[in-house]
């Protein structure tokens, strides 16, 4: 396993790129830490595959370098970067057995058979494979197949890191919940440097301990799940990440207090925004309440998700939505709102105010 360090990155498909919009990745740096559990997460077109591409070799980078425990990589071939990669698709071969498809990675490294049996049991047990093991992998649904190629990714104990490419695209919606909580367990227990490229937030927030947003060829923010959700440090991510996403207002700060359509509203970071950029001021429906004195807003529809019922209202021009329990009344038509001022936050041009980018 290792720790791997992404030094300025670009890279581009165009041959002699020039401008900034010429580039799929605009510039990245990042560091890994050995073992970690980490996924790459953001919209279609947002540059993951390219990223995962040049980590392991499919791709040259137009510049900057990939290290792995320190030692450049950026010109070795995919074969000498030793990393496992997982795809979309299952990549099996059908006409051999379970076991012989999850044995064929270190066959092919010459461990010998005692010790090929001792993993190929112990990986196929953990993702349940193991009644079909003696069967051709031709017979087995397209979960089965997936699980066929994870397990020939989570094999071997020699790779630098484990790559899935949004692996979970082909598993049936009620088993993917299942497959994902194995993941996460199998990760916690072999310790391996993984890195899992999603555009579904729930798959990147409950596989990994580190979320890599990604936007436009950029990373926007690294961060826990919690770090994500509390204290977004792009609006991007804000809109990304939560169901329904961050509310997000113009607004203006005049003497360190923000103002949104003329009214005050306290936030956390106000004194900190920069007056010549474009202001907007950042809050999540989770920390919006109804209060008997505050901001006046008119109720426009309430949606009934089951456990809570997300309330849309006007603030003026602007949409803000907040989450109510169920059981808590909803007013009708005029109301008054609180935000938390911990978890209301401006952004100077889409970035958080007082945040090192
Ligand atoms: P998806 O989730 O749809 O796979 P992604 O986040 O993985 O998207 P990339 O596939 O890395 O994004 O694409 C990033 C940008 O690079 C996009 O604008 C895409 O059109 C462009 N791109 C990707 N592959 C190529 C290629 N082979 N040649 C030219 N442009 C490409």
């Amino acid at each position: 396993m290792a720790k791997i360090t992404i030094e300025n990155l670009r890279h581009s498909y165009l041959p002699e790129p020039k401008r900034d919009e010429d580039f799929a990745l605009k510039r990245v740096h990042l560091d890994w830490a050995d073992g970690g559990a980490y996924a790459l997460l953001g919209p279609s077109g947002c540059g993951k595959t390219t990223l995962l591409n040049l980590i392991s070799g499919l791709l040259h980078p137009s510049e900057g370098r990939i290290l792995f425990d320190g030692r450049d990589v950026s010109n070795e071939t995919p074969e000498r970067r030793n990393i496992a990669q997982v795809f979309q698709f299952p990549v099996i071969y059908d006409t051999m057995t379970v076991y012989d498809n999850l044995a064929f990675p270190l066959r092919n490294r010459k461990v010998d058979e005692a010790e090929i049996k001792k993993r190929v049991t112990s990986i196929a047990e953990m993702l349940e494979l193991t009644s079909t093991l003696s069967k051709r992998a031709s017979g087995l649904t397209a979960d089965g197949k997936q699980k066929i190629s994870l397990g020939r990714g989570l094999v071997r104990s020699d790779v630098n890191v484990i790559m899935f490419d949004e692996p979970l695209t082909v598993i049936d919606p009620h088993l993917k919940w299942q497959l994902r909580s194995k993941l996460k367990e199998l990760q916690h227990r072999i310790k391996r440097t993984m890195i899992y490229v999603t555009h579904d937030q729930t798959e990147a927030l409950t596989f990994a301990d580190q979320v890599v947003v990604m936007n436009n060829g950029e990373v926007v923010q690294t961060g826990t799940p919690i770090e994500l959700f509390e204290k977004p440090k792009h609006v991007f991510v804000g809109h990304f990440i939560g169901s329904p996403g961050m509310n997000v207002m113009p607004c203006m700060v005049k003497g360190g207090k923000a103002f949104v359509d003329g009214h005050e509203i306290a936030a956390g970071n106000a004194a900190l925004s920069n007056g010549s950029s474009r202001l907007e001021l950042g809050v999540r429906p989770e920390f919006v309440t109804f209060a008997s004195k505050g901001l006046p807003v008119n109720v426009v529809k309430v949606s009934d998700i089951g456990r809570y019922r997300v309330v849309d209202t006007r603030l003026g021009e602007n949409s803000v939505k907040l989450i109510v329990p169920e059981g808590a009344a909803i007013p009708e038509g005029k109301a008054h709102l609180a935000f938390d001022k911990a978890h209301t936050q401006i952004y100077n041009d889409g970035w958080l105010a007082g945040e090192a980018r």
